[in-house]
């Protein structure tokens, strides 16, 4: 089944990782993963010292190179993104609209009342296609304000990351999302290309609650929506 090879949360030596973009096309190739997003953070987001147009440019020539040398796999030019206490998303040098697919993340800890609010206003205009790890830096997490923006992402399509470092602690979140008609996504959040594609407790979790994983090539018509 094509949605579940894949992996749309990888981090290259571009940010913090410490695998360049062909080791990490490479691990992906020996995985027979159809589709990777290279998802670097570019400072002022959280995670990289680094984020000028150069770098950015650079490493989408990298990406290019590795699209070449490997036309089987689908490489998205990503990027995780933070996302702020008002709604709205870290600048990025040259803008979010030259990605192919955003993640939007909290990286900075909230209580459960904080986090849905400036949830709920980054999905009233969405500029990302990917929750990443919903609840990495949740302080408390009380279900009504789960079931809010449960339903707030139903409604965008947007699509509710399992990653791999940043385990779920709230299932019935999940299934609230999942009754709401949300869709779901993998990412590894790898920073070496060891951890690359490694995701089979998500698999077996989307397996388990049921979860329907998004095709990448429905994310990606978010976007151009
Ligand atoms: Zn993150
Ligand atoms: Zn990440």
């Amino acid at each position: 089944m094509f949605a579940t090879r894949y992996d749309l949360h990888i981090h290259s030596s571009y940010s913090d990782g410490s695998a360049d973009i062909s080791e990490i096309v490479q691990r992906a190739n020996i995985l027979r993963l159809e589709a990777i997003a290279i998802t670097d953070h570019f400072w002022p987001s959280v995670g990289s010292q680094r984020g000028g147009k150069n770098i950015i440019e650079n490493r989408r020539t990298d990406i290019e190179t590795v699209r070449s040398d490997y036309p089987k796999i689908l490489i998205l030019d990503g990027a995780e993104v933070d996302i702020q206490s008002n709604g709205s998303l870290v600048h990025v040098a040259g803008g979010l609209d030259q990605f192919d697919i955003i993640i939007g993340s909290f990286h900075w800890v909230s209580d459960s009342t904080t986090w849905a609010s400036a949830l709920i206003k980054a999905l009233q205009n969405p500029q990302f296609q990917i929750l990443g790890h919903w609840d990495g830096y949740l302080s408390s997490y009380r279900e009504e304000d789960g079931r809010a923006v449960a339903q707030a992402i139903a409604d965008t399509g947007i699509a509710i990351e399992l990653n791999r470092k940043y385990i779920s602690e709230h299932n019935e979140f999940l299934e609230f999302a999942r009754d709401c008609g949300c869709v779901f996504s993998l990412g590894s959040d790898s920073h070496s290309a060891e951890s690359v594609g490694q995701l089979d407790y998500q698999r077996k979790l989307a397996e388990d609650l049921e979860l329907e994983l998004a095709e990448p090539s429905t994310l990606l018509s978010l976007k151009s929506a």
